[in-house]
């Protein structure tokens, strides 16, 4: 049965973001600076950092998002791209309206939601690597990519989990149970912070949620009159038009 619902990611958002957009694209150039130092630095300890070129298998991993870095995105993206980011996040509150909880929801985005669409599955690059949120960012890993795939961690025997476990708590970097570089999760810390305040300044509101859900909000000019008009409830209201209101998914507050 078809849905009668207006199309998102017709219209672009009005351009006066920047207030918005600027503070976070500053978070985003400092915290380059800072990983490639703090890179370096852990090679020269002897560390590792597997991620690479061509390497995606954490591209199919739930992302959230400020509204402000969704901006950041919809604004890089042409209609073709908004239109497969729309798609994608139709799946997402599919999942979100089904899984019965946060573990759920996590592994069938993996299985089932699958890889975002602005991966190229040929090359495995991302097409919008500049205009990529915070968390395909800030996250590292200090072991090869295997790891990081789904189905990877239920598919080893009890005692290859043990030697994880004591592989990661050997490995500087880790925070002791996950094989992701911790420390470079915190750096990205300003750059939360920075949209949260730029998001309270602006609109006297903050939004929050699912990467593609929020980046095909962005792209939708009445849903952004609303929130640049500070009227959270019109835009809770817009998104629900949408199908894109789910609160897993969606955070106005
Ligand atoms: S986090 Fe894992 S899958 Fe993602 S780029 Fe790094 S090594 Fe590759
Ligand atoms: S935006 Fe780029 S890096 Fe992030 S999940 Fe999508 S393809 Fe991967």
């Amino acid at each position: 049965m078809s849905e009668r619902r207006p199309s998102p990611g017709q219209s672009r958002p009005p351009p006066a973001q920047a207030a918005v957009t600027a503070p976070v694209q500053a978070a985003y150039q400092r915290y380059a600076q800072q990983t490639g130092k703090w890179i370096k630095g852990y090679a020269a300890r002897g560390g590792t950092v597997h991620c690479g070129a061509g390497c995606f298998l954490c591209c199919d991993m739930p992302i959230r998002v400020s509204l402000a870095e969704a901006l950041l995105t919809a604004s890089a993206l042409n209609p073709e791209e908004l239109r497969r980011m729309a798609a994608h996040a139709r799946t997402v509150q599919e999942n979100a309206r089904s899984a019965p909880d946060e573990e759920t929801f996590v592994e069938r985005h993996r299985q089932q939601v699958s890889f975002c669409p602005l991966l190229d599955r040929q090359t495995g690059a991302c097409t919008q690597y500049d205009a990529r949120p915070t968390r395909c960012r800030d996250t590292f890993s200090a072991f090869p990519a295997r790891y990081c795939g789904a189905g990877y961690w239920e598919s080893l025997t009890r005692r290859e989990k043990a030697e994880y476990r004591r592989e990661v708590a050997r490995t500087p970097g880790t925070d002791g149970e996950l094989h992701f570089i911790a420390p470079l999760e915190h750096l990205s810390e300003p750059v939360w912070t920075a949209a949260s305040r730029s998001m309270r300044q602006a609109w006297g509101f903050e939004v929050w949620g699912d990467f593609w859900t929020l980046t095909t909000l962005a792209a939708d000019a009445p849903f952004m009159e609303h929130i640049q008009a500070g009227k959270a409830r019109a835009a809770l209201k817009r998104a629900a038009t949408l199908g894109l209101a789910h609160p897993v998914t969606l955070e106005i507050g």
